[in-house]
Parts: C-alpha cells; sequence; structure tokens
C-alpha cells in the first residue's frame, strides 16, 4: 500500500507536515506531492518575516534542507482552485492537507478606513517582502504616520517605516523597496495599543530592536505607566512581561537623562502610544489629517474600557496591523468568523461538525494566524496522526500514479516550476547580489521568476 499525499501551501506548515509524515514510523510507503502557488516556496518566511530579521529569515535554510532531500515532488506556481481542484485531487491521490496559511487583513470598523492613505499591514509586508501580487510602488509620502496594533507585526511595520534605508542594505530588499524607501520623507511613527504596556502581545526581543536603531528616538508617555494591579502582577508572574518592563524601563531612564543632557536629537521619532482605542481615520478624498482615538483605562482585570476621552494625532497615513485572516479554499468548509477551516485536530469539519474524509488542515489556516514558525511543527504532528489512523476512510483513487499530474497540469497549460526550479531562482537571486556585496536581491517580477526557474 502507497499513500499518494498532496499538500497545498508551501509555507513552513506544509514543508513540516511532508517532513513529519516521511519520518513517521508508519506500515506503508509515502508519495507526496506539495502544490504552491507562488514560484517561490517557504510562505510568509519569505514573505512575511521582515528582511532585517536575517536569524528568522535563517529557517529557509533548514526548510530548504528538507525539500532537497528530494523525496517530495514540487509544483511551484500551481494555485489551487484554478490550476488544480477538488475533483483533481480525489481523482489521483489517497487525501490532501491544506496548509494555505493567512495572508489577507483582519477588518477594522472604523469611519475613514477606506480612505487613500489607510492600508492593511499585510498588503505593506507584502510590498517591502517582494511578493510578486503585490504593487511595485509603495506611496510612502507621509511625514507623520499611525501603526495600529500591539503585536509583532506592527513593530515590524513601524520599524520598516521608521529605519534608514541604508540599514536595510545588507538584507535581500528588492532594489524597487530601498528605493521607495529613500524617498519617504517620514520623520515620527505612532504605534497605538488599546491596552496598556503590560498587555502588549510584543515579544521582548522585538520591541528591544527598536531601541537600538540608529538615529531613531523612542517616545514613550509617562502616562501610560501608572501601572495598576493587574500589570503589577503580571510582571511578577510572567517573564516576558517582566523583561518588557524592564525594556521601557530602560527607555523611560534614557528619555530621562537626555532631556537633561544636550544629545543632537534624533532625526526621526518612534512613538508608542497605549490605552489608545480607535475611533477615526479622519481626512477626505484627498488624503487623511489625522487618527483619533478614545483614551481608555485599566479596568482591573488585564483589560481596558473606555474613558469618553477623544484624542487627535496628525498623521497623513495609516497602518493597520491588527491580525491577518485566511481565505476560503474552493470545496472546503470554511469558518467565516475566524478565517480558518473548521477542524477537530487538523481534521476538517463539515458545517455539521462531521468529520469531512480525506480532507486535513495544519497551519495558521487551522489554527488562525498566530504564533510563531515552530509552532506549525507541533501543529503538523496533531494532524499527521490523523492522517495516519484514518487510514480507514481515504479516498479511493482512480489514478494515482504520479506521471498524472504533470500530465494534467500540461493539459492545462500551468507553467509549473519544480524544485530544480527553485534553486535556478536561488542562484539567480544570489547572483544579483554579487555585484552589490549583497547575499541577495530578490525577483519580484513573477514572469522572470517562473521563466529563470523554467530555464527560459
Ligand atoms: C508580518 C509577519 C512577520 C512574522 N514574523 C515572524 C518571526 O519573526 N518569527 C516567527 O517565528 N514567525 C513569524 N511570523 C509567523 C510565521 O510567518 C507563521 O507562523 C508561519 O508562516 C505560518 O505558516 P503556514 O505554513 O501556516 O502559512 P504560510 O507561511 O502563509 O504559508 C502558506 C503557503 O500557502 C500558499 N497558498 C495559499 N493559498 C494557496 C492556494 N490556493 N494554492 C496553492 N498555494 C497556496 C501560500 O502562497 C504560502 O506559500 C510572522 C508572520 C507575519 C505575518
Amino acid at each position: 500500500m502507497k499513500l499518494r499525499l498532496a499538500i497545498v501551501g508551501a509555507g513552513p506548515a506544509g514543508i513540516y507536515a511532508a517532513d513529519i509524515l516521511l519520518k513517521y514510523e508508519r506500515s506503508f510507503d509515502v508519495s507526496i506531492d506539495l502544490f504552491e502557488q507562488l514560484p517561490a516556496p517557504y510562505g510568509l518566511v519569505r514573505y512575511g518575516v521582515a528582511p532585517d530579521h536575517p536569524r528568522i529569515k535563517g529557517v529557509i535554510g533548514a526548510l530548504r534542507d528538507i525539500v532537497d532531500r528530494g523525496d517530495i515532488r514540487i509544483f511551484g506556481n500551481v494555485l489551487y482552485g484554478r490550476d488544480i481542484t477538488l475533483d483533481d485531487l480525489k481523482k489521483h491521490y489517497h487525501a490532501v492537507i491544506f496548509s494555505t496559511g493567512a495572508v489577507r487583513d483582519a477588518g477594522l470598523d472604523i469611519p475613514g478606513v477606506d480612505l487613500p492613505g489607510s492600508f492593511g499591514a499585510a498588503e505593506f509586508v507584502s510590498w517591502y517582502d517582494g511578493h510578486p501580487d503585490y504593487p511595485r510602488t509603495w506611496p510612502l509620502t507621509a511625514q507623520s504616520v499611525a501603526v495600529l496594533g500591539n503585536g509583532n507585526v506592527a513593530l515590524d511595520v513601524a520599524r520598516i517605516l521608521a529605519k534608514h534605508p541604508d540599514d536595510l542594505l545588507p538584507t535581500d530588499i528588492p532594489d524597487n523597496v530601498y528605493e521607495g524607501l529613500v524617498a519617504s520623507p517620514v520623520t515620527d511613527v505612532h504605534v497605538f495599543g488599546r491596552r496598556g504596556p503590560m498587555q502588549v502581545k510584543f515579544t521582548p526581543l522585538e520591541l528591544r530592536e527598536l531601541g537600538e536603531l540608529r538615529d531613531v528616538e523612542m517616545v514613550l508617555h509617562e502616562e501610560d505607566f501608572h501601572y495598576d494591579e493587574a500589570s503589577r502582577r503580571a510582571i511578577e508572574s510572567n517573564k516576558q512581561v517582566f523583561v518588557i518592563d524592564k525594556v521601557f524601563t530602560k527607555w523611560r531612564e534614557r528619555a530621562a537623562e537626555q532631556a537633561q543632557g544636550e544629545a543632537a536629537p534624533a532625526s526621526r521619532r518612534l512613538h508608542l502610544h497605549f490605552y489608545a482605542k480607535p475611533v477615526e481615520i479622519v481626512g477626505d478624498e484627498n488624503g487623511i489629517t489625522s487618527y483619533r482615538y478614545e483614551r481608555t483605562e485599566p479596568d482591573g482585570s488585564g483589560g481596558v474600557r473606555g474613558t469618553g476621552e477623544i484624542r487627535e494625532v496628525p498623521v497623513q497615513a495609516v497602518y493597520r496591523a491588527i491580525g491577518y485572516f485566511g481565505s476560503p479554499l474552493d470545496g472546503i468548509p470554511f469558518d467565516d468568523e475566524r478565517g480558518v477551516i473548521p477542524n477537530h485536530e487538523g481534521q476538517v469539519l463539515n458545517h455539521h461538525n462531521e468529520v469531512v474524509s480525506g480532507v486535513y488542515a495544519t497551519g495558521w489556516i487551522k489554527r488562525g494566524p498566530v504564533g510563531l514558525i515552530g509552532h506549525t511543527k507541533s501543529d503538523a504532528m496533531e494532524t499527521i496522526s490523523h492522517l495516519i489512523n484514518d487510514q480507514g476512510s481515504w479516498w479511493d483513487p482512480v489514478d494515482p500514479s504520479p506521471e498524472a499530474i504533470p500530465q494534467l497540469l500540461a493539459e492545462r497549460g500551468v507553467s509549473w516550476t519544480d524544485l530544480d526550479g527553485w534553486h535556478r531562482l536561488d542562484e539567480h537571486e544570489v547572483a544579483l547580489g554579487v555585484p552589490h556585496e549583497r547575499a541577495r536581491i530578490k525577483v519580484v517580477d513573477r514572469d522572470v521568476m517562473v521563466r529563470v526557474s523554467r530555464g527560459e
């Protein structure tokens, strides 16, 4: 018996799921085909993780080691729902795992959210990480910018906006991104969170990094640091919160010293505002003029309540970093509220909460857009153990032969890329960096990516 498995989505979740299954002690053979809509693999590790986080980008090395073993067949530039359908998969595989992640911005329902100059973080991240399906240019015309959200993505967006672009040159940012950032007139980036400084979702490492940016001053507001009982308890009981408090305390001390000294002022500032609930993005069809928020206060149990006091900060652009959201897939149940495929530990459920045979989910599309890359591993383990135990209910494909898929894609005129193609693109990007003494320059144009990959 041989399990022919399709995995849709070559981010960390899909690649780890394949790896775990191949290494799992089992009584049957396995052959895996991995489908990915982009001509390059690695999902949000390539197209989400910030370019100036080389240590995390380095996860790509571990993922590459897995695919380079050659025991997973790759079909890049193949979109599930268009190039290949659920019916196709049922004809040629015993089961499918969806690991399609979450790439859209979660909605924010406040007036002005659709004004020109109001952006979702996911779009901006896709631009600066060189995603082929996003515009090459970005309107970086604002001097003062608001970033809404208190998670790591908000910090990524704020940091990329505030950082001097030359400090990004050692990274793999595409040329168009560098040029866009050089032209930006930004001087002030304001990050707003609804709750207090001890309730943030930042990880301490990412927060600390902000204070190390060259020629960027951190601006905090003393009124945000009168801790309530819940905040004090959080500092005592949670190591992460303890470190975050230390980081803020150091910045506050530094600001107090600077106020007394004569140090030259930085040319850019990064302001952190807490207890600020979104109310309105103010402006008209010509653009944004300010961001309006309601001051909140601690409610005693770690949450906040509104105070009715409305404040306004002049800004010309607003970035919403309030979360990502999954996208529905053709023929597969979808939870519109949570943006995930409904599932029980990775077994996909229909709208009557019954297990759908042969269909599994893993990663952000299974769990929602929270958690680090490492979490996708444990997640995949759970899904794979169900897949293996469910052997009796897998599909019964009419033609499980490996040749059927390339034939089908060729008949449909799909220009797919394979593992050798990914290597060619990788080598090409590294070569582009050599004359500029950069480790790599990403190729952004999808057609060019496909042509380079296919050696055309
Ligand atoms: C801005 C940002 C920064 C982050 N920074 C960090 C960090 O510093 N450290 C960290 O540990 N984690 C970070 N994360 C989290 C990390 O990226 C996720 O935990 C992880 O990528 C989720 O993996 P996944 O495989 O589920 O989804 P993804 O990485 O999104 O992969 C899904 C893949 O499926 C493909 N796909 C989608 N739909 C289809 C379709 N219909 N057909 C074919 N293919 C499809 C996509 O193109 C993509 O390649 C960050 C996330 C974001 C958004």
